[in-house]
């Protein structure tokens, strides 16, 4: 039989409700399915895994969603699966009709009418099938796959609630500073806290932030000593991620700190172990150190014992 995912809104809600936050979770392999699903049943929380149109590019749809449903089968814990960043409209239909519990629709690149035309059109297809639905408003910073933006355009929260009320998306991705990749900020973290209160007051469905990874420093010094070139780097501290929390963040988009974890524990093996040509050994590290790094994100979150 098959087992049907959580309805990620359901997960959202819930976290809304009870002040903690849901990560999602970018996945692109076996390795890093088995990692982050371990580190949620370790901790008992829920998850969201998450496929990029990067990611469905290099895995394929097909063979991403047996491994989530895989993993979805064979625990207890909750997992909802997304689609992260979709903007070309035939995957998104694809993934509504496979099973996905929710997809998102950036059209964060396009004018407020185009993006309100189309994330309405996603909606209605979505919601027949019982697949909830992400859209964003006002433009992340920095690169992910194959979403680029050059400036971080802020959200705008009256505009955000009129857009909420004429798409009837389920959660909204917002800009408040945050940027996609590692080198996140010159200098300091900066996440206008103030604006985002201001949106969860005027907009009435659960918030998502992307491009909040934490770029932990274990892991950058331990990929760096096995040759890693990073310097630069910087996250969001864990602070500024309660306080987004506690100011109504309840979904965090989680891939940078997972691409980190997987390539500093693969460099060392190749590094320390020079003999060694097995995948196993070499992807085994790899794999237990995105448990870690998840662990570490959940309980940022606050999501332990939420299953
Ligand atoms: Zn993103």
């Amino acid at each position: 039989m098959v087992r049907r995912f959580t309805n990620t809104k359901l997960l959202l809600k819930k976290a809304h409700k009870g002040k903690y936050a849901v990560g999602h979770f970018n996945v692109n392999n076996m390795e890093i399915v088995q990692g982050v699903v371990k580190a949620a049943e370790e901790l008992n929380s829920p998850i969201i895994l998450a496929t990029s149109e990067g990611a469905i590019k290099y895995a394929g749809m097909n063979y991403l969603f047996s491994l989530a449903q895989e993993a979805a089968k064979n625990t207890k814990v909750p997992i909802a699966f997304h689609l992260d960043h979709g903007r070309d409209l035939k995957i998104i239909k694809q993934a509504i009709n496979m099973g996905y519990s929710s997809v998102m629709f950036d059209g964060s690149n396009l004018s407020f009418e185009e993006n309100i035309k189309i994330t309405k059109k996603v909606v209605q297809w979505a919601h027949k099938k019982g697949v909830t639905v992400e859209a964003e408003l006002g433009t992340i910073g920095g690169k992910e796959d194959t979403v680029e933006a050059k400036k971080i355009i802020y959200t705008n929260p009256e505009m955000a609630k009129e857009f909420v009320r004429r798409t009837g998306c389920d959660f909204l991705a917002i800009a408040i500073g945050t940027s996609h990749g590692a080198f996140k900020f010159k200098g300091k973290a900066d996440l206008k806290q103030d604006l985002l209160k201001k949106i969860n007051k005027t907009v009435n469905v659960p918030l998502v932030l992307h491009g909040a990874s934490g770029v932990p420093a274990k892991v950058v010094k331990q990929a760096e000593k096995y040759g890693a070139k990073l310097s630069g780097v910087y996250g969001v501290p864990n602070q500024q991620i309660k306080q987004a929390i506690r100011n109504g963040i309840t979904k965090f988009n989680t891939d940078t700190d997972l691409r980190l974890a997987f390539d500093a524990g693969v460099r060392k093996i190749i590094k320390t172990k020079p003999k060694e040509f097995d995948p196993r050994h070499i992807l085994g590290p790899a794999r237990e150190l995105i448990t870690e790094v998840a662990k570490e994100r959940i309980l940022v979150f606050g999501s332990k014992n939420k299953a």
